[in-house]
């Protein structure tokens, strides 16, 4: 019997069933998908594993850092040692760059320089910046603070929206002031926090070596293994049943999925209505990836943020994969309300206006090949008051936790609250649950 069962191999199925089984604990996880990772899953494309969506991390990812650490796959991310971020406007390219000064004053002389704003600007956002990290209230939009901070429509399209809408996939207007204030606090304004990690390996990678820790310590991973229902015996969790009709057993349940995946397992358990009434209150934003190849090498940096274009963020999938640079971009639209539904060939030749207006090489450069990657609901925006929609990881029902990004972690829609919702579901169920460790070999 399964003592653990995990359904959904995500980043916060994985990490939870990569923590239940270095404890011991017997667990299985069974993944609906015919491949692991859900939202940050890989594919296969003429011979080449490319990525569905392309993920980011910053040094404050300190469980994903550890997550990685754990399953030996540290090497798939490359952190800056501190941050530097190209900026591509008005023509121009500038580099906003971190200095060697403590706290969140490493910051003042790269914004001192900040091209893209005015000086009075760029006074006003230091002053903005530093009103920011004090505060705990929920009621606003960061648009709406910002405003109130003296910040102009231009310094919030040039300086803090790429941010937002990079990091929460929404602009200021919609977001709440908290999940910006986190944002800033714990990523941009602490110098040990603020490097970018950019993946040097598809993210399928991860995963493989996420399946093989679980395996390796008598833990079972199952593809193509949807779970159609929870089973319950009165008020406790005892197991799910499979798409396939068969029954698996189990002392505790770890539901790993999506909120309204979750909602069709449980059926009309009384216990759960308000969870998922709130849940369902959540809303769900999407993210654009538009790759593009071009004839000929046409950028010069491992990834650049565009301002004040329809281009958000440029990654150079060649360089990062350890190959030729300069040619194989990889456009992330956040926020891509407005993208999403427009048919693929036009948005590539959108993108592709775009970029050369950016980028000088590019404009006799030709597109030899694309490809458009849409997801609708990729990340749940982070409206003001929405965490008080979220639940933790304990139920009322006995035996059964929950796990996701969506879940309290207090962390944004990202893969460090999906793997913070993982842990903290299974240290709940090893808990809780009084889950035996396996006998070691020598016992
Ligand atoms: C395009 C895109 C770009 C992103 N960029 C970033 C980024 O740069 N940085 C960042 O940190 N985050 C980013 N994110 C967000 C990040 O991918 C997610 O927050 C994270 O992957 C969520 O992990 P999860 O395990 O909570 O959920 P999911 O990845 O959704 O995993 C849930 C899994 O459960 C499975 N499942 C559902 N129902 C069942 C069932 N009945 N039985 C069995 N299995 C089931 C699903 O198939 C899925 O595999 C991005 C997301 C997208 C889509």
């Amino acid at each position: 019997m399964s003592r653990v069962v995990v359904i959904g191999g995500g980043f916060a199925g994985f990490a939870a069933a990569c923590r239940l089984a270095n404890d011991g604990v017997p667990v299985a996880v069974y993944e609906r998908a015919p491949r692991l990772g859900g939202r940050a899953a890989s594919f296969e494309r003429s011979g080449e594993v490319l990525d569905y969506g392309h993920h980011v991390l910053m040094r404050c990812c300190t469980a994903t850092t550890g997550f990685l650490e754990r399953i030996g796959a540290e090497s798939a991310v490359r952190f800056q040692d501190c941050l530097s971020i190209p900026i591509l406007c008005d023509g121009e390219r500038t580099v906003l760059r971190s200095a060697a000064l403590p706290g969140i004053l490493h910051l003042l002389p790269g914004l001192l320089r900040y091209r893209p704003l005015t000086r009075g600007e760029r006074l006003a956002a230091l002053r903005a910046g530093a009103a920011l990290t004090a505060g705990r209230r929920d009621a606003e939009t960061f648009g709406a603070w910002l405003s109130r901070h003296g910040q102009s429509d231009r310094a919030i399209r040039r300086l803090w929206n790429p941010v937002v809408v990079a990091t929460l996939n929404a602009p200021a207007e919609r977001v709440g002031i908290a999940a910006a204030r986190k944002v800033f606090r714990d990523g941009f304004f602490a110098p040990e926090g603020a490097g970018i990690g950019l993946f040097t390996s598809p993210l399928g990678t991860v995963f493989e070596a996420a399946r093989t820790y679980v395996e390796a310590r008598g833990g079972l991973v199952e593809l193509g293994a949807g779970v159609s229902h929870v089973l319950f015996d009165g008020r406790r969790t005892v197991g799910v049943e499979l798409a396939d009709g068969s029954r698996v057993e189990a002392d505790a349940v770890i539901a790993a999925i999506p909120p309204e995946a979750l909602g069709r397992l449980v059926g009309a358990r009384a216990e759960l209505a308000d969870v998922l009434q709130a849940a369902r209150r959540l809303e769900w934003a999407p993210i654009l990836n538009v790759h593009l190849e071009f004839d000929r090498p046409i950028f010069d940096d491992d990834f650049a943020v565009a301002v004040d274009s329809p281009v958000q963020a440029i990654f150079d999938l060649g360089r990062l994969l350890g190959g030729d640079g300069g040619q194989r971009l990889v456009l992330s639209q956040s926020a891509a309300e407005t993208w999403i539904d427009r048919p693929d060939g036009e948005v590539v030749d959108r993108l592709t206006a775009a970029l050369r207006a950016l980028l000088p090489a590019a404009r006799d450069a030709r597109v030899a090949g694309s490809l458009v990657l849409r997801h609708r609901a990729a990340t749940f925006v982070p409206t003001p008051g929405s965490n008080a929609l979220r639940p933790g990881a304990r139920t009322p029902i006995d035996g059964l936790f929950l796990a996701g990004d969506w879940v309290a972690t207090g962390w944004p829609s990202t893969i460090e609250g999906a793997i913070r919702s993982g842990i903290g579901a299974a240290a709940r169920a090893e808990s809780e649950s009084e889950l035996r460790r396996l006998p070691d070999a020598d016992d």
